[in-house]
């Protein structure tokens, strides 16, 4: 089956981007995000900061159709195709961009070095995938500590001795809490949370 939710699989919201305004529309602007061309994207004129003030930018505060400026992915919305990257443009976005948490639904900072993480969720029945956003300790915090993963060809099926089971429970809920983050990152996030590391 093609799935055409694998399209802009490798862009991760909160990430911060090129892009380069192609057209300027009332609601805000088309744009082209560098590297990934081939899927549409879009700025909303309240992902603009106006220099009047105003909560929506006017389209004559929006960057110069042909401007390349950065941005940060704000959406990947891959439910419905096509593929469509909503963009944000506001300094403040650029400087720290959080969404709110789907388990708690207090703000999670998606910036790189932040405390949340990206959920996409998607199923065999057929294409499509949701996503949200959620603290990465909200989603260790959530995941039954039993949960195993499926172990590979050739790997030990038979019954585990305790303290192994242990250390894969460990596994998956430090992978939960540490998503992406660098080794140095991941030690002193477990270090400010021991009952991640150690639970
Ligand atoms: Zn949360």
């Amino acid at each position: 089956m093609q799935r055409f939710d694998s399209v802009g699989g490798d862009l991760v919201v909160g990430t911060t981007v090129r892009a380069t305004i192609i057209s300027h529309e009332r609601w805000g602007g088309s744009a082209r995000v560098l590297g990934h061309e081939t899927v549409s994207a879009s700025v909303d004129a309240g992902a603009i900061d106006s220099l009047s003030g105003r909560p929506r930018a006017l389209p004559e505060e929006y960057p110069p159709v042909s401007e390349q400026v950065d941005a940060v992915v704000q959406e990947i919305s891959r439910y419905h195709p096509p593929v469509w990257i909503r963009l944000t443009m506001r300094a403040a976005d650029l400087h720290e961009f959080s969404s709110p948490c789907g388990c708690c639904g207090q703000l999670t900072i998606l910036s790189p070095g932040g405390d949340g993480v990206t959920v996409d969720v998607r199923s065999s029945e057929g294409p499509g995938c949701a996503s949200f956003a959620a603290h990465r300790s909200c989603l260790a915090g959530r995941l039954n500590p039993r949960l195993q993963r499926r172990p590979r060809p050739g790997q030990h099926r038979g019954p585990r001795p305790t303290n192994a089971l242990r250390e894969r429970e460990r596994t998956v809920l430090t992978a939960a809490a540490t998503a992406g983050r660098t080794p140095k990152n991941a030690r002193d996030h477990l270090h400010a949370h021991p009952a991640i590391a150690h639970g």
